[in-house]
């Protein structure tokens, strides 16, 4: 598959402001964030899509929650926050390795902008 962006800020090729990384995840905030913290969650495994996981990458999805609660509690996100991950054109998912972003730091209102539902 091709690079994307994000795993060159995974190898540190263009800078980012990463918070957390280890052998299986890294966690950087987002650089337009929609909310007063905004952080991304990745596997360094350039996974495309949440439609791509297969079996073998359980240890980091669920790496990816486990950050996802140090970061929130490192943030003071105690009164809650958001876990998102966009999958493909419908999802509006626009960075083709999966990541979870993590938002918090205000209210977020209900899960979907649009009232449209069905
Ligand atoms: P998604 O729509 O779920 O694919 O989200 C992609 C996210 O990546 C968006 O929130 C962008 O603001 C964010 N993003 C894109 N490029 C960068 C970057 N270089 N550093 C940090 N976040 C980025």
């Amino acid at each position: 598959m091709s690079d994307t962006i994000f795993a060159k800020i995974i190898r540190k090729e263009i800078p980012a402001d990463i918070l957390y990384q280890d052998d299986l995840v890294t966690a950087f905030r987002d650089i337009n964030p929609q909310a007063p913290s905004h952080i991304l969650i990745v596997p360094n495994k350039p996974i495309a899509t949440a439609a791509d996981v297969t079996e073998e990458d359980e240890a980091a999805l669920g790496r990816l929650f486990t950050v996802a609660r140090k970061l929130a509690e490192a943030d003071g996100l105690d009164q809650g926050y958001r876990l998102i991950v966009n999958c493909k054109e419908h999802g509006h998912q626009e960075v083709f390795h999966l990541h979870m972003h993590l938002l918090g730091g205000r209210p977020l209102g209900p899960m979907l902008a649009s009232s449209q539902g069905g």
